[in-house]
């Protein structure tokens, strides 16, 4: 019997379910799909990322899979003028999608508890007090359900913790191209449209995803070439047209979900699942197993393992604290979509003030406000967004002002 069912392979269900089979849980995962589970994704592994898949996977079959380190981000602006922000700790690395399915899926094979089932659509009837998860011919009253079925997750909806639709349409395409990877960043080109993302992900691959408010997904199934989409980046396009696509473009949105909670019953939502507002700032792989490690600690907590019931109320009350500082970072840097000329000039204040791009790529990877106070940046006491976001604009002013 399945005390646990995990309906979603991805990231954020393979995760959940070491978790779960690690605490003593016999755990299922259902996967509609074939492994190596691909999906639209900009590939970067943020460190905090890193450490979490550290935590998660065994050393030797990290070993074993292929990446590309990357030292941090740089900025591209509409006319043209760069910034680059290193990480103050560990690396980021560029993981194609299939590589890292392959990893969690080894990972989730080695534990007798798991039991994995691929090609099978799971549905769920009953309640979220008394789900009932059917497949193929079989019926599952699981303790637990962990719904970590996407970004659009039906599982969601079923429960009614779907929350109100947003405004912020946005939409994501990726497509790998076989080329050497030219710098140990990750690049970001912005324009007025979109933003496209470079991520080094082997010796001779880079991804390239693309964010937009338009819905460049209908135009792809005619389909367009991303190719040719990408020459509005004087300093990107001429680079991709001399390589060669390696495979499908494909495509995502709209992106921002919001949700009303994140468990109720019987049911916990994880990674996309349990909301997502966008993939400006690369965190939502890293979300996704942050999320598992929260259920580890809580987990590990509880005395009883059959008090599957109170994970999900600890999950969801605990859940949005360790999601704070994504809303907010990423809401902060949205501010920057569609507004090519402060896209220039916040690239212009990252030139002179380089700690300030530094200290935002550390904050973007801290998963508390009290971790993000803890970094070299010394802005005492705040435990708020919009005070730190003064704290940091005050102190940016200031350098600015003495340099000039
Ligand atoms: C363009 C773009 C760029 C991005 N760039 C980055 C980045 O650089 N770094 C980063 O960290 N994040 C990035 N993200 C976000 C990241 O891709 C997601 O946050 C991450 O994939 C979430 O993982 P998940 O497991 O929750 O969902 P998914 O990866 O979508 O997995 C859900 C799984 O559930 C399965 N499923 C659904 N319904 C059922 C069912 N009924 N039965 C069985 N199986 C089912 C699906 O087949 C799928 O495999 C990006 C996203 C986009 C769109």
């Amino acid at each position: 019997m399945s005390e646990v069912v995990v309906i979603g392979g991805g990231p954020a269900g393979l995760s959940a379910a070491l978790i779960c089979a690690r605490r003593g849980l016999d755990t299922t995962i259902v996967e509609k799909r074939t492994f190596p589970v691909i999906k639209a994704c900009g590939e970067g592994l943020m460190p905090g990322g890193v450490d979490a898949l550290k935590r998660l996977v065994p050393q030797e079959l990290i070993n074993k899979m292929e990446y590309q380190k990357f030292s941090g981000i740089r900025y591209i602006a509409p006319n043209g003028e760069c910034t680059s922000g290193y990480f103050g700790k560990g690396d980021g690395w560029g993981i194609e999608r299939s590589e890292l399915s392959k990893l969690l899926g080894q990972a989730a094979e080695k534990e007798p508890k798991i039991k994995i089932l691929q090609n099978t659509v799971a549905t769920v009837k009953g309640s979220p007090e008394q789900p009932i998860v059917h497949f193929n011919d079989q019926t599952l009253r699981p303790k637990l359900l962990i719904a970590a079925d996407g970004l659009h997750s039906p599982i969601r909806r079923w429960a009614g913790l779907n929350g109100p639709p947003s405004k912020l349409k946005r939409w994501g395409l990726r497509q790998h191209y076989q080329i050497t990877p030219w710098t140990n960043l990750v690049e970001v080109h912005w324009s007025k449209d979109m933003e496209a993302y470079v991520t080094p992900v082997s010796p001779n691959t880079v991804g390239v995803a693309v964010l937009s408010h338009r819905e460049l997904i209908s135009s792809w199934q005619k389909p367009i070439s991303l190719k040719e989409t990408l020459q509005i980046f004087s300093d990107l396009g001429p680079k991709l047209l001399l390589s060669e696509a390696k495979d499908q473009l494909i495509g995502i949105g709209p992106l921002h979900q919001t949700v009303k909670r994140t468990g109720t019953g019987k049911v916990v939502l994880v990674g996309d699942a349990a909301g997502y507002l966008d993939a400006i700032t690369g965190e939502g792989i890293s979300n996704a197993m942050e999320q598992a490690l929260l259920m580890d600690r809580i987990l590990e907590k509880q005395k009883e393992k059959t008090r599957l019931d109170e994970l999900v109320i600890d999950y969801s009350n605990q859940l949005p604290a360790l999601m704070r500082s994504y809303y907010w970072l990423t809401r902060l840097t949205l501010l920057l979509h569609r507004r090519p000329s402060l896209v220039n000039q916040v690239v212009k204040v990252f030139q002179k003030t380089p700690w300030l791009f530094n200290y935002l790529l550390d904050l973007n990877s801290a998963r508390s406000f009290s971790e993000a106070a803890g970094l070299s940046l010394q802005i005492h006491g705040r435990s708020h967004g919009s005070e730190l976001l003064k704290a940091i604009i005050r102190r940016s002013i200031g350098e600015i002002r003495k340099k000039s």
